[in-house]
């Protein structure tokens, strides 16, 4: 088996992401199995070379190892234009040029249609042809051609993954309707990066091999989402293991703001890699 932590260098790592590689790399050990590390960082506006740095610092610290060299998203680009233009061949994608401000407007009432980040989006551009892509226009996933392109309702079902962590542990079949009401048509390139988060992450769990995705419980949603393109693009699909979310004491998920939480200011106060571990429950 192979697993993998895939954080992006947008701050320091925190107890949260700690928990995540140790996880990961508890599993890889107990499966006998490979870990490995992926640099997501398609999103060069937020990324930088000293967070990157830090990264291997800080696991390195906690007592992780993986192999070299560590696969990096922003050497990759070429690799996810060719994922999105065998969608675009099939007649699964068209150009949007709504921002927030317009698909919010579009939308009768804004409690209207909550999905996985932010609205649903309304469909403005939808009829919209690739042939018009304008620069600066983003790409998204046509989904009911996508769910057509699967085989329809019926064959969507039998679209399955497995999940192995602690929650909704089981096998999960897709389902149209959320596909359609909560996902929607999917921006598969920003107009920014030229790429997204969920093409790539499907993308590159496949040529890494990774047969076990472990990642936080934030990102169970989406995994259908994923699942859906692991179809489209003829990809293997792993096992998932989502682990639970490391909070503060209000209740509120760590985020890579909270630098009270950073895993180098533990460090720089003395704390050991064992306490990290007892820290976030190992
Ligand atoms: N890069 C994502 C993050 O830092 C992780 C995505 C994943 O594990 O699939 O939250």
């Amino acid at each position: 088996m192979r697993t993998r932590f895939a954080p992006s260098p947008t701050g320091y790592l925190h107890l949260g992401h700690a928990f995540s590689a140790l996880t990961a790399a508890d599993l890889a050990q107990r499966g006998g199995g490979e870990f490995l590390i992926r640099i997501e960082d398609i999103d060069r506006a937020r990324c930088r070379d000293e967070y990157e740095q830090a990264i291997y610092d800080d696991l390195r610290w906690l007592g992780l190892d993986w192999p070299l060299p560590v696969m990096r998203q922003s050497e990759r680009m070429e690799i996810y234009d060719d994922a999105l233009n065998q969608l675009i061949a099939r007649g699964l994608c068209f150009p949007c040029g709504c921002t927030r401000r317009d698909i919010r407007k579009a939308l009768s009432a804004p409690q209207e249609g909550a999905g996985l980040d932010g609205p649903v989006y309304p469909g403005t551009c939808r009829a919209r042809s690739i042939r018009d892509y304008h620069k600066g226009d983003a790409i998204r996933l046509n989904m009911a051609a996508a769910i057509e392109a699967v085989g329809g309702d019926d064959a969507l079902a039998r679209l399955t993954f497995t999940e192995i962590g602690p929650y909704h542990t089981g096998t999960h079949r897709l389902y149209g309707d959320w596909l359609r009401k909560v996902a929607g048509d999917i921006v598969l390139a920003r107009r920014d990066i030229g790429t997204s988060y969920h093409l790539a992450v499907v993308v590159d769990d496949a040529a890494q091999d990774i047969t076990l995705v472990t990642r936080g419980m934030d990102l169970f949603p989406v995994t259908f989402l994923h699942r859906l393109l692991q179809a489209l693009l003829e990809l293997p699909t792993p096992q998932y293991h989502h682990h639970r979310l490391i909070r503060d004491e209000s209740g509120k998920r760590l985020a890579k703001r909270d630098d009270a939480r950073a895993l180098r200011k533990y460090r720089a106060e003395g704390v050991t890699p064992a306490q990290i571990r007892k820290m976030v429950g190992l």
